[in-house]
């Protein structure tokens, strides 16, 4: 065991002090951009295009992230987000939903400056659905104001991470479980969508517990914040922080066949409540073989597109409707 410490200041100077070095970036360029489908609650498969937006470095430090490595240390100026979404588009123009993501919370005013809001949202003009990340604490008026500019759908994805709470207090994300609940609330009030990020087998928590709570904390997205996605991640090791505590014993990363289980668990009985995603980036990395890790990828990327727990008629191509938004 590692001598994790106590108190978040503490924690937040172990987790900096075990950094490797930063990466350069670039403020006018995102850092990547990638096409997928996503299906809608309908059942619809939809163009999903995500661009990993240059942001500045987020104010919190979670133990477990380690998106701070392609971020700014200083803030982001006026403007650059534009250009970043702009020449984005110019290339992939139109697609059916967009996803934001900036390594921190998109209403952060130092990594998107608010004054870029009305620009962004006429940028965005003719897109379906517009998903942003945000930390809960984050998510007001401003929020509010970006949905009203937008044609578009607004989805803001939250990062839930667990609700076992001697994992959830020891990652440094400083939320608590009644706040979650607050912003999904207040979310559902303002008729904006909401994503739920939760980790499977995140440090401090056993493996043979990893299953029951991200069913848990599955349920808890579902039933008290109402999200309508619940996005399931594999918690990866990590250069610092994380490795430290793998060597220590107190972090072992989920095995595929673990994390399978845990999102077929999910599926079978809330994929009538919600969309269950698995998030299936990188899955070399959890060192398995070739064989086990292509099988394994194909049969959650199935999962992902059928929903097949409950959506026994299949999927159904996009209608060339105005459907884009799949409001709830
Ligand atoms: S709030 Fe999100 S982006 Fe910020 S440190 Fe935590 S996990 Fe990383």
């Amino acid at each position: 065991m590692t001598a994790y410490p106590a108190s978040p200041a503490e924690r937040t100077r172990w987790i900096t002090s075990q950094r490797p070095p930063r990466r350069e970036v670039g403020v006018n360029h995102p850092r990547a951009v990638f096409r997928e489908q996503e299906v809608d609650r309908s059942g619809i498969l939809r163009d999903v295009l995500t661009v990993i937006l240059t942001g500045r470095e987020c104010p919190w430090k979670c133990l477990m992230c380690d998106l701070w490595r392609d971020t700014s240390l200083t803030p982001i100026p006026p403007g650059a987000v534009v250009r970043q979404i702009e020449s984005v588009l110019s290339q992939h123009p139109q697609p059916e939903v967009i996803k934001l993501y900036n390594a921190g919370s998109f209403f952060d005013p130092l990594s998107v400056p608010p004054q870029d809001d009305a620009s962004i949202a006429t940028l965005l003009q003719g897109i379906g659905r517009v998903v942003v990340e945000c930390h809960p604490h984050l998510i007001g008026k401003r929020a509010f104001d970006f949905r009203d500019r937008l044609s578009a759908k607004l989805e803001i994805a939250v990062g839930l991470e667990t609700v076992d709470p001697i994992a959830l207090d020891r990652l440094n994300k400083r939320v608590s479980l009644e706040t979650f609940c607050r912003v999904g609330e207040k979310l559902h009030e303002e008729k904006i969508d909401l994503r739920t990020f939760i980790l499977v087998q995140p440090p401090f928590q056993p493996a043979n517990e990893a299953i029951r709570w991200a069913f848990k904390s599955a349920a808890f997205a579902i039933c008290e914040m109402g999200t309508g996605v619940v996005s399931l991640i594999p918690t990866r090791s990590a250069e610092g922080a994380m490795e430290t505590l793998r060597q220590s014993g107190d972090f072992t990363p989920p095995t595929l066949k673990l994390f399978l289980e845990a999102v077929r668990r999910v599926h079978q009985t809330m994929a009538a409540d919600a969309r269950i995603l698995a998030d299936v980036w990188d899955l070399e990395s959890f060192g398995e073989s070739a064989e086990i890790t292509r099988s394994i990828r194909e049969e959650l990327i199935r999962l992902n597109l059928s929903q097949s727990a409950t959506r026994s008629e299949g999927l159904r191509p996009a209608a060339p409707s105005q459907d884009n938004h799949d409001s709830r």
